[in-house]
């Protein structure tokens, strides 16, 4: 049965799924599953769910006998100048839509069951990954990621997955956390599935709740901008690529945080296409809604290119 998102009809009769507020509870429920050497797969998301997050939960739903998700937004990965307090929840329509897609369990901490009092501990990713793509430091800087490393390693420890999924749209966070995963010896294997567009090309996010009518259309730009470095880059130079980039940006009067080509593993800059995958991201404030997309280009001589 298929969920209208637009309409919000979701028939309630699917409720099905188990929501856990304490990891205890929630580790108690999983003991089980493991005893019988059941495969677990983990969505970790902040709610307020749009297709990004449901096409990570199908995905578990298909390789994984259980299927947790996480919904906790995410006090430590937040700014002091950003949307915390006002970032959009709706735990009820996310449960409806979580029971939809076949999730089994649902952990939805309080902060303090995941933070609780004399909490010290922080995971930090280098290599280089973090103190990167950083944009503007007032709304963001690298402790972003030292929140997303360890609510994620600690979701790693409660959750004790086979598999865990994430999207490319994140794409610097997916290669923080593989890179961690791999570090600390997770016995996992992390997933990253495609970034999931509206239909004119628009980057799926919960932020863009936060864009009226006007800047919904500018926010196009973003994902027209990507385009152009990728169509430039191929048939000039990445350098031509970049440019044509920030016209594009231009023109609707965004001015990114940054506009930039990394090595899609290693995020080492790059100056020009060549054997190994590379990543072009953006990140650009729009109106209310800070916004991030990407695209890979792949080597010339493979002929995919991830972003049509
Ligand atoms: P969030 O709730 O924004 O923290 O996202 C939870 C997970 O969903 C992360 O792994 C994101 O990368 C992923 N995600 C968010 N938006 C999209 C999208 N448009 N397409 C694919 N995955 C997404």
């Amino acid at each position: 049965m298929s969920t209208n998102l637009l309409t919000g009809d979701i028939p309630r009769s699917d409720l099905a799924v188990s929501l856990f507020r304490a990891k205890a509870e929630l580790r108690a429920a999983l003991a089980p599953a493991r005893r019988e050497e059941l495969t677990i797969g983990l969505v970790p998301t902040m709610g307020y769910l749009h297709e990004g997050h449901l096409s990570l939960l199908r995905a578990a739903r298909e390789e994984c006998d259980v299927v947790v998700m996480s919904l906790f937004v995410n006090p430590i990965q937040f700014g002091s100048n950003e949307d915390l307090d006002r970032y959009p929840r709706d735990e009820e329509r996310d449960l409806a839509l979580a029971a939809e897609a076949g999730v089994d369990f649902v952990y939805a901490p309080a902060a303090g069951d995941v933070y609780p009092p004399g909490f010290a501990t922080a995971v930090e990713v280098g290599g280089g990954l973090t103190d990167v793509l950083d944009g503007d430091p007032s709304r963001r800087g690298p402790e972003h990621f030292r929140g997303v490393a360890t609510v994620v390693a600690k979701l790693f420890n409660t959750v004790g997955p086979d598999v865990a999924y994430f999207g490319q749209k994140d794409a610097q966070q997916a290669a923080v956390i593989r890179r961690m995963a791999r570090d600390l010896d997770f016995p996992l294997r992390i997933e990253v599935l495609p970034t999931v567009r509206e239909a004119d090309g628009l980057a799926m996010s919960s932020r863009n709740a936060y864009l009226d009518p006007r800047d919904r259309e500018r926010a196009l730009a973003l994902s027209r901008a990507l385009a152009a470095v990728e169509r430039e880059a191929r048939a000039a130079s990445l350098a031509a690529g970049l440019e044509a980039g920030r016209s594009e940006l231009a023109a609707a009067g965004i001015e990114p945080e940054y506009l930039e080509a990394r090595d899609a593993a290693d995020l080492t800059p790059v100056t020009e296409l060549g054997e190994r995958p590379v990543l072009v991201a953006v990140a650009a404030q729009v109106g209310a809604a800070r916004l991030i997309d990407n695209v890979v280009i792949e080597p010339p001589t493979s002929g995919k290119a991830a972003l049509r």
